[in-house]
This record gives structure tokens, C-alpha cells and sequence, in this order.
């Protein structure tokens, strides 16, 4: 199974993320763990690219999608095929939130590159942290060097958060909503009980 966590900066992602995979390696499951953009030599030297260079949206969108071709093909596809899981933080939602609803690209577009490029492969779970933007911003507030997005303004974030918002209205069926604005252990037990209603 392919899960994937999405949601803002800041939003707890890479926190709680590592807890996860050990819950599911403890349940006797090959787990690999990765992440977006990125996951493979040639997807992360496109991230250091995508996260320093101004470009733009279109050229982000394209890189983007290049990275996760290759990151499906050398890392996704194999463990799925041998029966891992596998838990990706960040994956296209995200795209989909910040090329899309955060810079305005066309996600009808988007839409179509996302077809080509995955094949209709899709998350069978995706565990999207729902945070206000405001309070995102006070957690990343001097927290560590910011990359070009986190010097975006708030209402970019908003708008992010409004096109994973939409994102999950669209596909209710693989998107489990936290609550991430609570304390770590509020946040840890909504993961578990997403896990928990789909037996993991
Ligand atoms: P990014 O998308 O930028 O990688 P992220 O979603 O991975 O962000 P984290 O790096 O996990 O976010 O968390 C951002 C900051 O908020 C960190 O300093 C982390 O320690 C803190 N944090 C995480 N969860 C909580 C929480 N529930 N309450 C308060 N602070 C938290
Ligand atoms: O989650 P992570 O810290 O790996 O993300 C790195 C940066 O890339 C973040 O600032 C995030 O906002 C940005 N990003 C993006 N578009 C994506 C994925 C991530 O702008 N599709
Ligand atoms: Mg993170």
C-alpha cells in the first residue's frame, strides 16, 4: 500500500511521519520511507534546483513531475511490486496545492501531467495535517533557513491550503483530514485511529 502525508509548511508532516513508519514496521511490514520532491539521486538534485532557482510555475510543475517520474520508476513502483509499503511525505496533492492553487497554474494541466506521468497510479491513503495558516507561520517562525516558498506571505499559504482543501473534497475516498493545530499527541492519535479504520 502507497500512503502519502501532505499539508502546509509546518503543518507536522516530517514529524510525525517517522512514528508512522515504525508503527508499521513493528507490524512486520517492509516499509520504505521517502519523500517530494525527491527520493532518488537525480529527484533530489531537481529539488535543490526547484527549492533555490526563481522559475516559473510551469517550469516548477515540469521539473516537479520529472523528479517524480524517476522516483516512481527506480523507488514506487518496485517496493509496491514486491508488496511494501510505502510512505512518501509529500507526493502530487502537493502539487496540486502549490503549483496549482498556491501559484495559479492550470490544474487542468496539471491534471493531464499527473496522467501521463503516473499511470493511474494514486495513494491508497493519504493523511492530510489541516492547519491554519497563521499558526504554520508562528511554528516555522525562526525555526531554520527558509527555502524560497516558506518566504511566500501568508495568503500563499492560505490558497495552499484551500487547494489541498479541494483536493480532498475531491477524492474523500483515500483522503483521511487531521486536525494538526492540537498538541503532538493529539495529532499522533488521529494518525493512528486513520491507520487503525483502514486495519493497519
Ligand atoms: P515542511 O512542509 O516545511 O517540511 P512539516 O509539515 O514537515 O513542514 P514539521 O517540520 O514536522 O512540519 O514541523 C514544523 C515545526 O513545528 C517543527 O519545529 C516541529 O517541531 C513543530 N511541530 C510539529 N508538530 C507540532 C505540534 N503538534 N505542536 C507544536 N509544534 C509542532
Ligand atoms: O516538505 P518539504 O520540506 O520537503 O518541502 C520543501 C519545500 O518545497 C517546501 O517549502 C514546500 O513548500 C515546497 N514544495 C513546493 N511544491 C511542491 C512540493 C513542495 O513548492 N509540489
Ligand atoms: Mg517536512
Amino acid at each position: 500500500r502507497f500512503i502519502t502525508i501532505e499539508g502546509i509548511d509546518g503543518a507536522g508532516k516530517t514529524t510525525h511521519v517517522t512514528a508512522l513508519v515504525e508503527r508499521l514496521r513493528d507490524q512486520g511490514h517492509e516499509v520504505v520511507h521517502t519523500r517530494e520532491p525527491g527520493g532518488t539521486p537525480l529527484a533530489e538534485s531537481l529539488r535543490e534546483l526547484v527549492l533555490h532557482r526563481p522559475m516559473d510555475a510551469l517550469t516548477e510543475a515540469l521539473l516537479i513531475f520529472a523528479a517524480r517520474r524517476d522516483h516512481l520508476r527506480e523507488v514506487i513502483e518496485p517496493a509496491l511490486a514486491r508488496g511494501a509499503m510505502v510512505v512518501c511525505d509529500r507526493f502530487t496533492d502537493a502539487t496540486f496545492a502549490y503549483q496549482g492553487a498556491g501559484r495559479g497554474f492550470d490544474t487542468a494541466v496539471l491534471a493531464q501531467l499527473e496522467a501521463w506521468v503516473q499511470q493511474g497510479r494514486q495513494p491508497d491513503l493519504t493523511l492530510w495535517f489541516d492547519l491554519p495558516a497563521a499558526v504554520a507561520a508562528q511554528r516555522l517562525a525562526g525555526a531554520r533557513v527558509p527555502d524560497r516558498f516558506e518566504q511566500q506571505p501568508q495568503r500563499f499559504f492560505e490558497q495552499v491550503a484551500d487547494g489541498y482543501r479541494a483536493r480532498a473534497q475531491a477524492h474523500p475516498e483515500r483522503f483521511a483530514v487531521i486536525r494538526a493545530e492540537g498538541p503532538r499527541e493529539d495529532v499522533w492519535r488521529q494518525v493512528e485511529a486513520a491507520l487503525a479504520a483502514r486495519g493497519l
